[in-house]
């Protein structure tokens, strides 16, 4: 395996560089692209001809590569499926919004959490990924960006706020973020840092575990959390989400009010909505009934939070049901009638398959 320099300090750059007779510059120069996310030498436009061409047959740039890149048919979203140096493959969606530019990135290759509605969690969990590896992923989006910005393409939004650039974060990728915390803390950390992307547009979405909520709690920094909660009772979400059974409802919101209270937050709630065929093949309504809007209203009553209703993505292996447009609204209904904060999220890049881990669990059917 050749070396990645991206994972190099400044000095072992300089060393790297000079060790095969080049100026100590020209280390600047290879980082300065590194940072830019070039995904190989050839990009480095300001480094000559042959010094590009010896780099290229000793060395990689990136610790990871883009093996298949997909578009949405309006633009606005691109998914990449990417291989990491041992062969594991991780997805990361770039979302052009209204607001700016936003990647959701993965923490771990597969998952271990055995959620029942979600790919990423088919295959199992295979490792963890480094703070490089995370941050690899926000250089992948950036290097789209500059060449949307390069190319004729029309950039979204048109707004001041978005110069083009990585503006958002969301680690609700592949993975469970809190069984990687201190890499992932680590990735935050230099995402804000190098790239000054600010802590209140960095979004960690975790299924619940509590000490790494308490974890994040003892860290500090005010970014934003998503809890996937997707049920408002025990009975309930033990059946679809077996973290549930180690760490109950109560302790988590308890642990991510907590969250929210010490940084002034609203917390985002995460709710897909499910439903089941019966059997003569019609959808009726698992967590998506009148009486579990109910439920989850009386959970969230006069808190800071938002709840993000999702429309389930089918995954074929998964035996659930998107229920429709009519019973999500009423869902909705009920909770702004209870006074609680929610939106519908809106589906970005079904057609290229953006639901977690569906392009990398596809892939690795073949
Ligand atoms: N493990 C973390 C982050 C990754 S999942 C977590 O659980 O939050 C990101 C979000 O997508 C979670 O809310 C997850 O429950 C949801 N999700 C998983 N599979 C989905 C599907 N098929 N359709 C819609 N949302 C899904």
């Amino acid at each position: 395996m050749k070396p990645t320099l991206f994972t190099f300090t400044d000095g072992e750059l300089e060393k790297f560089i000079t060790d095969m007779g080049q100026p100590k510059f020209r280390a600047r120069q290879i980082r300065d692209w590194l940072n830019r996310g070039a995904p190989d030498f050839a990009s480095m436009k300001n480094i000559p001809d042959a010094l590009r061409h010896d780099l290229d047959s000793v060395a990689q740039t990136l610790p990871l590569r883009i093996v298949k890149k997909l578009e949405s048919s309006d633009g606005e979203t691109t998914k990449f499926l990417l291989e990491l140096n041992d062969g594991e493959q991780i997805e990361c969606v770039l979302m052009r919004t209204t607001y700016g530019n936003s990647v959701c990135v993965s923490s771990q290759a597969g998952c271990a959490m055995g959620c029942k509605f979600c790919a990423s969690t088919l295959l199992g969990l295979k490792r963890n990924l480094t703070s490089d590896e995370i941050y690899a992923q926000i250089l992948v989006a950036q290097w789209e960006l500059r060449r949307d910005r390069a190319s004729d393409k029309p950039i979204r939004p048109n707004g001041d706020a978005n110069n083009g650039d990585v503006s958002h974060i969301v680690i609700m990728g592949t993975g469970e973020p809190l069984q990687n915390t201190e890499n992932v803390i680590g990735f935050i950390e230099r995402a804000n840092t190098d790239m000054g992307i600010g802590w209140r547009r960095i979004t960690v979405s975790t299924c619940g575990i509590v000490p790494g909520i308490e974890r994040l709690i003892e860290w500090g920094r005010p970014i934003n959390l998503a809890i996937s909660l997707h049920a408002p009772t025990d009975e309930l979400r033990s059946q679809i989400m077996p973290i549930n059974n180690r760490y109950k409802l109560s302790d988590v919101l308890d642990a991510a009010w907590r969250f929210t209270d010490l940084h002034n937050r609203q917390l985002m709630i995460e709710y897909i909505l499910l439903g089941k065929k019966d059997e003569n093949g019609d959808t009726v309504l698992y967590n998506a009934t009148p009486e579990y809007a109910e439920k989850l209203s009386d959970l969230l009553r006069g808190k800071n939070c938002m709840v993000n209703l999702i429309p389930w993505n089918a995954v074929d292996e998964r035996d659930f049901a998107s229920p429709s447009g009519n019973a999500v609204h009423r869902f909705q209904d009920i909770l702004i009638k209870n006074g609680i904060h929610t939106r519908i999220r809106r589906e970005r890049g079904t057609d290229i398959g953006s639901a977690c881990g569906q392009l990398r669990l596809n892939n690795a059917k073949k």
